[in-house]
């Protein structure tokens, strides 16, 4: 555990604070005292709920890698069969249009090259603070003639997932001297003329002030407060589900936002994916693994007119889960059920088999057609009748490629792994979409330095993170937030120990 201390311990004064306890606030905290810096982390949530979206996470980090030495020298007691996985490679190229591509090209050219050339040394940098990486063998790849293959970008994750990264960073930070106070709402920062001076809490219940020259916001974005949800998604949102923690609501953002700092990026957007139609409202540790419903690129999708509504095989699932979850929100009723024929429900991931889950199995496609619950019966059979006939048939099915197993002259096309529902029993899951972050933030310097209004440095203060505006839009690239964190956290750490060092008060000597 972090070093965890009483409130009346600490002292009042710190080079540089960090609000959030997830994985960016836990790089920036590190980073900065590397620097030398005294550094105060504050936790809004307490110590068992501690880490945020990121303890939610698999833990999985897209980043640069030119093959299998690369992927040995981050996870280095792989056995011989695991050593025996055709790896593939990640380029800087590829990285950078994979950015461009799913973001429209708006992402900010200069934090995207940031992010992506600095994503290998960034793992390193984690692995030297005692995180662990292993192939995510099976999620990312799957088996191609006896051997796993990966997909090239999301292939390793930290060991223990989120929950591990994220106490991999504590005991490191603990190690590096961080000090750590949970239950610490932060509520408000005190500036001056100067910059920042300082930082209003609210420690278990109680309302007290630290002094600083820099602080660091990492606390997450707005995804778990309903109300901005609505205002800044649109209507509709204040009914997703929050598939992480119930924590980020925002706070950050508006602390910033009220001392004059300029926002950025895609506020009307964020990251939702199809998630277990009668999930919890909010993320918990006990649910976390089991509400996930990303094999759609196998299925149909038809929602309450018995329709379909996107190409579930558009790409593969780590380019499209991110903006499917909005298209379903937009659907009547703000549900969808995906449809698999049964010769492709053993691709299924283990947590369509998991306890919570809304499930229908049919012999025939009538009694699907009868037990999906609220959608129209007869659109839905001609619909499936129609999708059946669309399929060229003499394309194989490969689900470790794009396919091009294709229908034709649907209205709707689905451009890869189109099955035919012929082979019952049919398996049917019921989705609603599952907000995972926000894309709105700040604008920063390169430095990870907050911009106010006028575009000019705001003395002090850093973000990284969730918090970081600029570099999502419309969709997200699986597995890049994490080192987005990493990246920009490590980057905001050392800016803000530097900054609270130039800031210091010269000794004169008389
Ligand atoms: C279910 C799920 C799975 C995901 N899987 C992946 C994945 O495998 N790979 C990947 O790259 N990304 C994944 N993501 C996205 C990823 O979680 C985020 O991009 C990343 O964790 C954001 O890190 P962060 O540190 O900015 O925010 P967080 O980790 O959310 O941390 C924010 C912190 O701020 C604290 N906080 C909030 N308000 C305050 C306040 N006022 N005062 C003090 N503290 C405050 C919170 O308690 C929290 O500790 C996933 C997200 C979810 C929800």
């Amino acid at each position: 555990m972090a070093q965890t201390v009483q409130a009346a311990q600490i002292a009042e004064d710190h080079d540089v604070i960090v609000v959030g306890g997830g994985n960016a606030a836990l790089c920036a905290a590190i980073s900065a005292r590397e620097e030398g810096a005294s550094v105060l982390m504050l936790e809004r949530a307490p110590e068992d709920e501690r880490g945020g979206n990121s303890s939610f996470t698999e833990g999985l980090m897209r980043f640069v890698y030119s093959g299998r030495d690369d992927i040995v020298a981050l996870s280095p007691d792989l056995t011989p069969d695991e050593l025996a996985s055709d790896f593939g490679w990640y380029t800087e190229e590829g990285f950078f249009d994979d950015m461009a591509r799913v973001t429209q090209n708006r992402t900010d050219p200069d934090l995207c090259e940031l992010l992506v050339k600095q994503s290998n040394a960034t793992l390193h940098w984690m692995r030297r603070q005692g995180v662990r990486f292993l192939p995510q063998f099976g999620r990312q790849a799957f088996k191609v003639d006896g051997k796993f293959t990966f997909w090239g970008g999301a292939t390793l994750a930290a060991v223990g997932g989120g929950r591990g990264l994220v106490d991999q960073l504590y005991r490191a930070a603990e190690k590096a001297g961080v000090k750590v106070l949970y239950n610490a709402w932060a509520r408000e920062l005190l500036h001056s003329d100067r910059g920042i001076e300082g930082i209003v809490v609210n420690v278990d219940g109680v309302t007290r002030r630290f002094v600083s020259r820099a602080i660091v916001l990492a606390c997450g974005g707005f995804e778990a407060n309903a109300a901005w949800r609505a205002r800044h998604l649109g209507p509709g949102w204040d009914l997703a589900k929050v598939r992480g923690s119930r924590y980020n609501c925002g706070d950050g953002l508006e602390m910033a936002m009220r001392i004059g700092a300029q926002t950025a990026g895609h506020w009307s957007g964020c990251h939702a994916v199809g998630w277990e139609r009668y999930a919890d409202d909010f993320g918990s540790f006990d649910t976390m693994d089991d509400y996930e419903r990303d094999n759609y690129p196998f299925s149909i999708m038809v929602n309450a007119d018995g329709r379909r509504f996107l190409d579930e095989g558009a790409d593969i699932r780590n380019y499209t889960y991110a903006k499917y979850g909005r298209i379903i929100l937009q659907q009547p009723g703000q549900f969808a059920w995906q449809i698999f024929d049964s010769s492709v429900t053993h691709l299924l991931r283990p947590e369509y088999r998991a306890k919570r889950v809304t499930k229908v199995v049919a012999n025939t496609i009538e009694e699907l057609a009868d037990k999906l619950d609220d959608v129209n019966r007869d659109a839905l059979l001609a619909t499936i009748r129609e999708y059946n006939a669309s399929i060229t048939r003499d394309v194989p099915f490969n689900p470790n490629v794009k396919d091009g197993r294709r229908t034709q002259a649907l209205a709707i096309p689905k451009s890869n792994w189109a099955v035919a529902l012929e082979n019952p029993p049919f398996e049917a899951y019921a989705v609603t979409c599952g907000v995972t972050f926000t894309f709105g933030g700040l604008k920063v310097t390169t430095d990870a330095q907050v911009l106010d209004t006028g575009n000019r440095p705001m003395p002090g203060l850093f973000t990284a993170g969730e918090m970081l505006g600029g570099l999502f839009y419309f969709n997200y690239p699986g597995a890049t937030g994490l080192t987005s964190g990493a990246v920009f956290g490590r980057i905001a750490g050392r800016s803000a120990a530097r900054a609270a060092t130039n800031a210091k008060p010269q000794t004169r000597v008389a």
